[in-house]
C-alpha cells in the first residue's frame, strides 16, 4: 500500500515510522511512504505558506497556492488521477478498527496534514474525500494523526504482521474487547495464571477467553456491545455477568 504524505514536517515521520514492524514492512515494500513537503511548492521569495485567516482570529492559515500545486504535482505523479485524500482533522469523522479495515481495499492514498489554526477551506472542498480526527482534542498538527493511521492500516496489510491470526481476535475486531492476555511463569510474586489457561482444554479456554471478553466489555466499553455478533449463549453469558 502507497501513503502520499502531504506535509510541513516529514522529518517528523522518520523516528516512528522507520522503527520495529512498520520499519520492517517498507523494507520489505508492503507500504511504501512518499512525502511532498508543502514549502517546496511555495512560489513566494521567503517560501511563506501560511498567511493571516480572513476575518481576523489568531494564528495561520496555510494558504491555498502551494497544496494547490502539490496537489496538482501528484496528480502528474499518478498519472493524471488523484487517490483517495485523507484530510487530518479534529472536525473528522473518529477513526476507527472497521474504517481501518475497510481503507485497506485502496492500494494507494494521500495524506494531508493541517497546521496552525489548519488549511484553507478551498484546499479541503476542492481535493479531501474524507476527514479524520485521530479523537476529540487539538493537536498541533496533523502528522501525529497521519503516523497513527499509517501504523493502524498497515498492520492490517497480509504480511505485516508475523502472524496473520494476530488481528482476528483483538478488541475491536468484531465489536469486544479483547482477553486478558498471561504468559510465562504461571506464578509471579504470588499473582497466578488463571487454571484454566494451564489445562491444555482448548474448547474450556475458548469459552473462558469468550466471557472475559464479553465482561470486560460490558465493563470498559458497554458502548461496543451494540454493534456486536452475539450469539444466545453470549447472551445469556451478558445477563449472568451483569447480575
Ligand atoms: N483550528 C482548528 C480547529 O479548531 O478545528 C484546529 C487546527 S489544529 C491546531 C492544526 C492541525 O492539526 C489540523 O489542521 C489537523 O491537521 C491537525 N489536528 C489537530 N487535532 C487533530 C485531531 N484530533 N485529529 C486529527 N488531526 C488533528
Amino acid at each position: 500500500m502507497r501513503f502520499d504524505i502531504i506535509t510541513l514536517f516529514p522529518e517528523m515521520f522518520k523516528p516512528v515510522m522507520g522503527a520495529s514492524i512498520i520499519g520492517r514492512a517498507q523494507e520489505r515494500n508492503l507500504i511504501e511512504l512518499n512525502f511532498y513537503n508543502i514549502r517546496d511548492f511555495a512560489k513566494n521569495k521567503h517560501r511563506q505558506v501560511d498567511d493571516y485567516p480572513y476575518g481576523g482570529g489568531s494564528g495561520m492559515v496555510l494558504m491555498p497556492q502551494p497544496l494547490f500545486d502539490c496537489f496538482d504535482h501528484i496528480r502528474e505523479v499518478h498519472g493524471g488521477t488523484l487517490p483517495k485524500v485523507v484530510y487530518f482533522s479534529p472536525q473528522g469523522d473518529v477513526f476507527n478498527q472497521n474504517m481501518a479495515q475497510s481503507m485497506t481495499k485502496e492500494d494507494e492514498l494521500i495524506l494531508l496534514c493541517g497546521h496552525y489554526e489548519g488549511i484553507d477551506q478551498r484546499v479541503i472542498d476542492a481535493f479531501v474525500d474524507i476527514e479524520l480526527s485521530i479523537g476529540d482534542y487539538i493537536l498541533t498538527g496533523g502528522e501525529l494523526a497521519a503516523m497513527v493511521f499509517i501504523d493502524c492500516l498497515s498492520r492490517l496489510i497480509p504480511g505485516v504482521l508475523g502472524n496473520p491470526d494476530a488481528t482476528i481476535e483483538e478488541s475491536f475486531s468484531d465489536n469486544l474487547l479483547e482477553y486478558p492476555q498471561y504468559t510465562r511463569p504461571a506464578v509471579y510474586r504470588g499473582y497466578k495464571v488463571p487454571d484454566v489457561l494451564l489445562s491444555g482444554n482448548h474448547k474450556e479456554i475458548a469459552k473462558w477467553r469468550r466471557k472475559e471478553s464479553l465482561e470486560k466489555t460490558l465493563i470498559k466499553r458497554p458502548d461496543l456491545l451494540a454493534d456486536a455478533e452475539l450469539s444466545s449463549e453470549d447472551r445469556q453469558l451478558l445477563e449472568m455477568i451483569e447480575e
